[in-house]
């Protein structure tokens, strides 16, 4: 099944493609997604206090990543998390390229991902959520979905915990999408600190509000994987 098979409920029509932020709401529950991991540390310190929390979570992987540190993506999959594809080497000025870039750069990924876990992805980001009629079309031609947000922390960059839970707390919503790093783009040194000490706290927070985080494909109603 593709995703081109399945419209999900949750697809919103905009410039020259669909997208999805907000999951389907009236279930009480949210997303946690990770971008730019894996990463050394930083990403066994997250999956740490998702299993402790006892909460589901997506990954979007750097292919080259995903390469270099396997277990980590075989552990993100084996402790019932989602792994979905966010380009093989989240190349800054890859917005200005080719459509065939967009599908090497996707396709590599996909492959390093089921080589790891044995499932071939179809939720994607592309890096820094910039879309191109590019990136879009090649999207559409692999059949994946495109995976935005309604709420980010802002951690990409160095940042503190404080910032990144005021910036989440007070709006967190039914249907959430939250936007968080584990790991870290070519270009970024960030501290990945603060995210993870910000994440029990705004784990606890949704759940005060009575919402529970769940996997992408039940919150979008759409296939993770092939
Ligand atoms: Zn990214």
């Amino acid at each position: 099944m593709t995703v081109a098979d399945h419209r999900s409920p949750t697809a919103v029509r905009a410039w020259f493609g669909d997208v999805h932020r907000r999951g389907v709401v009236g279930h009480n529950r949210f997303a946690l997604t990770f971008d730019d991991g894996p990463f050394d540390g930083a990403t066994d310190a997250v999956l740490d206090i998702l299993k402790a929390e006892d909460a589901p979570a997506t990954f979007f992987v750097i292919g080259e990543y995903a390469a270099r540190w396997p277990g980590t993506v075989r552990r993100m999959h084996e402790e019932g998390h989602l792994v979905a594809n966010h380009t093989w080497s989240h190349w800054r000025f890859g917005m200005l390229c080719s459509q065939r870039y967009w599908r090497e750069e996707i396709r590599r990924t996909d492959e390093i991902i089921q080589e790891i876990i044995g499932r071939r992805p179809l939720m994607f980001r592309p890096p820094m959520g910039i879309r191109t009629p590019m990136n879009v079309q090649a999207l559409r031609a692999t059949g994946h979905a495109c995976v935005m947000w309604t709420g980010r922390g802002r951690d990409g960059v160095n940042t503190t915990k404080q910032r990144i839970l005021d910036r989440l707390i007070e709006p967190a919503a039914d249907g959430d999408v939250i936007l968080l790093h584990d790991g870290r783009d070519s270009a970024s040194r960030r501290d990945p600190q603060p995210t993870i000490d910000a994440l029990p706290e705004l784990i606890a927070a949704y759940r005060n509000k009575g919402l529970q985080p769940a996997p992408l494909d039940q919150l979008l109603e759409l296939p993770a994987y092939e």
